[in-house]
């Protein structure tokens, strides 16, 4: 299918460069298919919708939005993700503003590091641990979301995702979400979650 909407991003690194935290084979079946199943299904019922319109067809909306909703924001998530994540060379060290951002509002890196880490072990199902900004009133804040979509705080600044749907992990922990999150740590990108705070800090909302 053309996708007139949403396409696929690449990878900023190769499929072997996650390993040993995360394998080849599970990034690529992450990516290519798990993710683009939620562009393409995004792409569809954007399809769908034009074509209503131009067929002058009523719909229902409620189911439309509410899918819409999972695609859209599954396709947001993941391509943040991909761009959270790195090699575990240098650039997961941790320093500069966001550190002193973090420390500041969690008290150390450590408490952070366990209130993110219990809030993806606790999504109930499939979800997600995200760390927000919210520029209104200068804080860093953790939001669980459940599926791509629910319990999401609206409009607020994403610094840094992790995927705890069980295909995100399956194949190279099995059940063993902790022991995942736990190997997360070692290939967060935190030049890109810096990069995000310093734009959210800057933007004019
Ligand atoms: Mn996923």
């Amino acid at each position: 299918m053309e996708n007139k909407f949403y396409t696929l991003p690449d990878l900023p690194y190769g499929y072997k460069d996650l390993e040993p935290y995360m394998s080849e084979e599970q990034l690529k079946l992450h990516h290519d298919k798990h993710h683009l199943a939620y562009v393409n299904g995004a792409n569809a019922i954007l399809e769908k919708l034009e074509k209503s319109r131009k067929d002058g067809v009523d719909i229902d909306m409620k189911s439309f939005l509410k899918e819409l909703s999972f695609h859209i924001s599954g396709h947001i998530l993941h391509s943040l993700f991909w761009k959270n994540m790195d090699k575990a060379m240098e650039n997961n060290r941790i320093e500069g503003s966001i550190k002193e951002a973090i420390e500041k509002n969690f008290n150390s890196f450590e408490r952070f590091k366990k209130e993110f880490s219990q809030a993806a072990v606790s999504v109930e199902g499939s979800g997600w641990a995200v760390l927000v900004y919210d520029k209104k009133v200068d804080r860093l804040m953790l939001m669980q979301v459940e599926k791509h979509n629910l319990n999401i705080f609206a409009t607020l600044d994403i610094l840094l995702v992790l995927d705890v749907w069980e295909h995100s992990y399956y194949l190279d922990y099995k059940n063993d979400r902790v022991k995942f999150i736990e190997a997360f740590f070692n290939i967060i990108n935190w030049e890109e979650v810096s990069s995000r705070l310093k734009k959210a800090k800057q933007s004019l909302n």
